[in-house]
């Protein structure tokens, strides 16, 4: 797994590696109130997972909340390289005197880890390798053995680190060292290691992959998942505040309870469909709820057909058709729909879906029969399906 920069960052500050304080934002606003924060001047960081962010005019300086507002608005939403910005970072400028590099990571091919230390940093390691080889320390570091001081220093003093940054350098080699062993990283670099005019050495960049081997031992990790996996249609749900998981199927499925709701992708592919997503709508199926929901269901290209499975409860059968009724008046669906409505007043419900059935509106009494009508609505073509969707 790799990690956006802010969370390598996070990641880095547990290992008492020297980072700049600051914040996230989604929105302009949001970068306004953590540039605030931070303390001008601030840089407001495009977190996307691609390099050369800073050549791409993802990273810009700003020394006071209108030039935040115009760097925010600008690098949000900005495509690095078919990476879109979503999120930015941002943190309190840093002065610097030098940009260095340093790295571990894991050699396979000599079975050590491989660290890497250069004075020349702030650009691109690959062109570095290049165009002067030399200019790279490197030193392999058996597993077994561990990663001394005295390693450390032998690496700065190669590299030709400037004489103030050394002692600053070696402590956040070995830190860095900690966070790459002990965090269960696969690799870990900071371009640029910065030096400050006051003597500091500090990261200003942070670029960690995980490795997922080591995921069962690490319950924090989940923390970074978030945005880092949603795709669009999950993005939509959880800005709707719905309980959504995207799949790869075709049956878009809308149910109350997340148990409900695992059953439904059960019995959709029991009857030889695919789910498109798991979406629990929970208690309140009122027709705010369920438009948001039909517009999230209605995003997914893949969907061919939307099963709808209710069991009212507290929320009576009643209140959900009219949702329903009142969400097929604000969203144009795109695709045929299955509705089964059971549970408390499932009768008056069914008799206010009545008025919005027709041929691409079907209400059906019990979950089977409805998974099966809607797995044949979305004409599957997987054989089976249709057989099973005749015989009631
Ligand atoms: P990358 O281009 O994606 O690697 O993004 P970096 O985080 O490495 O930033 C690129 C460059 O922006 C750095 O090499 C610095 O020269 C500059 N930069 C980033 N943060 C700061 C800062 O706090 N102060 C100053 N003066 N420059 C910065
Ligand atoms: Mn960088």
């Amino acid at each position: 797994m790799d990690l956006f920069e802010y969370q390598g960052k996070q990641y880095f500050a547990r290992f008492g590696i020297p980072v700049s304080a600051g914040g996230v934002a989604d929105t302009v606003d949001e970068a306004v109130v953590q540039a605030d924060a931070a303390g001008y001047p601030v840089v407001v960081k495009a977190q996307v997972q691609v390099g050369g962010r800073g050549k791409a005019g993802g990273i810009k300086l700003a020394n006071d909340a209108d030039e935040v507002r115009l760097h925010a608005g600008n690098i949000l939403g900005m495509d690095i390289r078919g990476h879109v910005v979503r999120r930015l970072w941002i943190e309190h400028a840093s002065d610097i005197s030098r940009e260095y590099y340093a790295s571990f990571t894991l050699d396979r091919a000599a079975k050590k880890y491989l660290a890497m230390v250069s004075a020349k940093g702030g650009v691109e390691i690959e062109a570095v390798a290049e165009e002067d080889p030399t200019a790279i320390a490197r030193l392999h570091i058996d597993p077994s053995v561990g990663f001394s001081e005295a390693d450390a220093r032998t690496l700065v003093n190669e590299a030709g680190l400037d004489e103030e940054a050394r002692s600053g350098a070696v402590q956040v080699l070995q830190d860095l060292y900690r966070c790459y062993v002990e965090g269960d990283a696969d690799l870990v670099e900071v371009n640029p290691l910065i030096l400050t005019p006051d003597g500091r050495v500090h990261a200003l960049d942070a670029k960690v992959t995980l490795d997922d081997n080591a995921s069962f031992r690490h319950p924090e990790w989940d923390g970074f998942r978030d945005i880092d996996e949603l795709d669009e249609r999950e993005r939509l749900a959880k800005s709707k505040g719905l309980q959504y998981v995207g799949l790869d199927g075709y049956v878009g499925i809308i149910a109350n309870g997340a148990g409900l709701a695992m059953s439904t992708c059960d019995v959709v592919n029991q009857v030889g469909g695919s789910p498109a997503n798991f979406l629990d709508i929970g208690g309140g199926a009122n027709a705010e709820v369920m438009a948001n929901a039909l517009e999230v269901i209605n995003s997914d290209s893949n969907v061919r057909a939307i099963f709808i499975n209710i069991f009212g409860g507290i929320t009576r059968g009643e209140e959900v058709a009219n949702g329903i009724a009142t969400a097929l008046q604000r969203v144009s669906i795109g695709s045929p729909m299955v509705i089964r409505l059971d549970g408390t007043n499932a009768e008056e419900g069914r008799a206010i879906l009545k008025t919005v059935e027709s041929d691409r509106v079907i209400s059906s009494p019990t979950m089977l029969a409805a998974a099966r009508k809607a797995v044949e609505l979305a004409g599957t073509g997987s054989g089976s399906s249709g057989a099973k969707g005749a015989a009631k």
